[in-house]
């Protein structure tokens, strides 16, 4: 079904009522859910929501959780107040925390039945494609056994270079890694609203959204708990949706609200995805959304239009310029004459090689460089339009 000339999504009604039959779904559970009482650990969240999981499971979902509150926990356990804010204290806080957070969901779940698994993950472990596909192995082999992985970014090794950034895009590369069908990310706000609900509280939830939707208001600040805010969500629904998969934010602290989502209830904001024919599959997702640019390349209109609307190659001929320090292999940014990003992808060639061949065609590489590993700067199977 196609209106106006456009690339039909799914409706919103339709999407809601298909979740039902989604077999793997990723949770992300914020640490404000978790630690919704002055950081203190609310013991009744993780009690219902072990509950909402075992329902979920009993109606034949594969269920995997994303959970952040490890250091909220490991502060309130430490007592630690607002002074101990250093990456050192965060990292053992976050040490202490994580154990006490998976005691928690293993003693609810384990009470249903439900074994859970830690799973503590760096950047690092999905930017390396055989660790990617080694914990995508071990992950499907945890779901195919009916455990329930609980996945944390491993905070106490993590420092900015191996960073997700926080757990909402950490969830996002989760959901392609095990082919889930559904992320539904929980917080303390009922959904993304119309308008910033903190200056106007009577600013309405958006039910949904679809691609070609202008992004909601979202001011891009973070509760006090954790480190993601409603631009992050957003964000990380995004993400998803261009790999096809649907998302719903909604507050984790309603009972029942996960087993209420996959019901078809209209609750939350729904991110519809993006059309099967356009959607980006995983490789390309993982091009564009987990990896981290190491540079920018900047191409002239000709490119740009080749790229875009052509679905074309950048060959060297079109780069005008090259920024940051980057090997072969790598993944950068590639920019339009104002700087604007138009689309990432795997460089064929270093920083260096780059700056030397810009501007030639590519029959003039080899001479230039002394070697020709493509006649491609970016191949299109490697570049992905952002
Ligand atoms: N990994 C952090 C934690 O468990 C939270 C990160 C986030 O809030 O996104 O405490």
């Amino acid at each position: 079904m196609s209106r106006g000339g456009r690339v039909a999504v799914p409706e919103a009604a339709a999407v809601r009522a298909a979740l039902a039959r989604v077999r793997t779904v990723v949770v992300k559970v914020g640490s404000a859910v978790i630690a919704a009482r002055e950081g203190r650990p609310d013991p009744l969240f993780f009690w219902g929501f072990a509950a909402d999981l075992a329902e979920a499971r009993e109606r034949g979902h594969r269920l995997v959780v994303v959970s952040s509150g490890a250091i909220a926990l490991g502060r309130a356990r430490l007592g630690w107040d607002a002074r101990r804010r250093t990456m050192a204290h965060q990292q053992a806080a976050a040490a202490v925390g994580q154990c006490d957070l998976v005691q928690r969901y293993a003693a609810a779940c384990g009470e249903l039945g439900m074994a859970v698994a830690q799973v503590l993950l760096t950047h690092e472990d999905l930017r390396d494609r055989s660790r990617y596909m080694n914990a995508r192995a071990t992950l499907g082999t945890l779901l195919d056994q009916g455990v329930v992985p609980v996945i944390n970014e491993n905070d106490t090794v993590a420092v900015d270079e191996i960073r997700f950034g926080d757990n909402d895009q950490l969830s996002a590369m989760v959901a392609p890694l095990v082919d889930a069908g559904l992320l539904v990310l929980l917080s303390t706000v009922a959904g993304l609203h119309e308008r910033d609900p903190r200056r106007d509280p009577g600013a309405a939830v958006v039910g949904s959204l679809a691609p070609g939707d202008p992004d909601p208001s979202v001011d891009g600040t973070a509760g006090a708990a954790g480190r993601g805010g409603a631009a992050s969500k957003l964000g990380a629904a995004r993400s998803v949706a261009r790999h096809g998969v649907p998302a719903v934010i909604a507050d984790g602290r309603e009972r029942g609200i996960l087993a209420r989502i996959l019901a078809g209830e209209p609750l939350g904001t729904l991110v519809l995805p993006a059309a099967a024919a356009s959607a980006l599959p995983a490789r390309k997702h993982w091009i564009a959304f987990t990896l981290k640019t190491r540079g920018r390349i900047r191409v002239d209109e000709g490119a740009r239009r080749a790229i875009v609307e052509g679905g074309r190659s950048l060959l060297p001929s079109g780069v005008r310029g090259v920024e940051g320090r980057f090997e072969r292999g790598d993944a950068v940014s590639v920019v339009d004459a104002e700087g604007r990003e138009v689309a990432r992808g795997l460089c064929a060639y270093s920083a260096g090689e780059v700056e030397r061949i810009r501007g030639l065609r590519s029959s003039r590489i080899e001479a230039t460089l002394g070697v020709r590993y493509a006649d491609e700067v970016i191949h299109r199977d490697d570049l992905v339009v952002v």
